[in-house]
């Protein structure tokens, strides 16, 4: 068996990276829910990613990628191995013309608003949506008929197997939620494209956009967002809404009375009753509309069936 002590020691000793042991992760979710990862690791540059992904190799290790964790749902036991933390350490973005290499643990906002300053426009839509852009680019995260794909030009980063990535945009298929090239691959960094525009214009947009969030979702309580994708032909939220389950709550998790798509922690909520939660609307849309719900919510972790 792997002695996680020893590899913790290794990578702090070898890579450009903080390290830390049994470190919770609750704390690093927008749900702030979950328990602790055996190793916590955030490398501090684009190189050190790839030499800490070698070391989990070799320790045959099993990892996942934490961005800013606002589309996660981590078991209260938490991760028995790595997690790769992408956010701050490995955030920042520069612009050339109309064009912006941006870091993956940067914040979608902050590039939303980097780029508008700039007169650049392509960003707006996506304002309000949190998490970085890493965890965007994975998603293919979108709002209002846009998502992050359409600025994207090209993406960089390592293969789970070390190897380097580097992917234009024409090479890559973005679908909806999902994009099967970057499933293995761990993002640290992007090249944008966008618009010129000008920059009132843009940040008037923006702040449509944040107002219309604000009035249509629970924005007062921790969730990740919406927990299902749209399934073909229906809205989820209008599905659960109609099954009957708006405001029902299972111990401190409570399907939204304002968006039904938006699942809660109304302050104690563990893993196990926000999942208890998504199993119920998941077997009740079932059995009422034929419908199988596709969950948009990463689930890190073991979880009881
Ligand atoms: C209130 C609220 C509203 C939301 N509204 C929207 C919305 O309108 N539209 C929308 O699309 N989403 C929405 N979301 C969901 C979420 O914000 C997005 O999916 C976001 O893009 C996730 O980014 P993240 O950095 O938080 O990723 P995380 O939650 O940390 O991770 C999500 C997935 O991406 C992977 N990942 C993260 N970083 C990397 C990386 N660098 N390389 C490879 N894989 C990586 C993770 O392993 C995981 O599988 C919302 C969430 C909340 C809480």
């Amino acid at each position: 068996m792997t002695d996680i002590s020893v590899v913790a020691t290794q990578l702090a000793k070898e890579v450009d990276v903080e390290v830390h042991t049994d470190k919770r992760l609750a704390p690093h979710t927008s749900y702030k829910i979950g328990g602790p990862t055996a190793i916590w690791t955030a490398p501090k540059t684009e190189e050190a990613v790839g030499r800490v992904l070698e070391i989990i190799r070799a320790n045959k290790l099993p990892f996942f990628i934490l961005g800013r964790g606002s589309n996660l749902l981590i078991s209260d036991r938490g991760w028995n191995g790595v997690t790769l933390f992408l956010a701050d350490n490995l955030s920042g973005l520069t612009f050339e013309q109309n064009k912006a290499r941006v870091m993956a643990g940067t914040l979608l906002m902050e590039l939303v608003y980097a780029s508008i300053k700039k007169g650049l426009s392509g960003m707006e839509l996506l304002a309000g949506i949190p998490g970085g852009v890493g965890g965007a680019l994975r998603m293919n995260a979108g709002a209002f008929g846009q998502e992050i794909e359409a600025v994207t030009e090209s993406v960089r980063g390592f293969r789970h197997d070390g190897g380097r990535f580097e992917k234009d945009r024409k090479k890559i298929n973005f679908n909806y939620r999902r994009v099967p090239e970057l499933d293995d691959v761990v993002i640290t960094s992007a090249r944008f494209r966008f618009n010129s525009a000008e920059t009132a214009v843009l940040e008037e947009r923006v702040d449509d956009i944040l107002a219309l969030r604000q009035k249509k979702q629970p924005l007062n309580y921790p969730s990740c967002g919406s927990v299902f994708k749209r399934p073909v032909g229906y809205y989820a939220g209008a599905l659960i809404e109609e099954a009957g389950l708006k405001g029902k709550r299972i111990g401190g998790a409570m399907i939204s009375p304002k968006h039904a798509g938006f699942i809660l922690n109304t302050g104690n909520a563990t893993a196990a009753d926000v999942y208890a939660l998504i199993r119920l609307v998941e077997d009740s849309v079932m059995n009422r509309f034929g419908v199988r719900l596709e969950r948009e919510v990463k689930l890190i972790g073991e979880f009881n069936n």
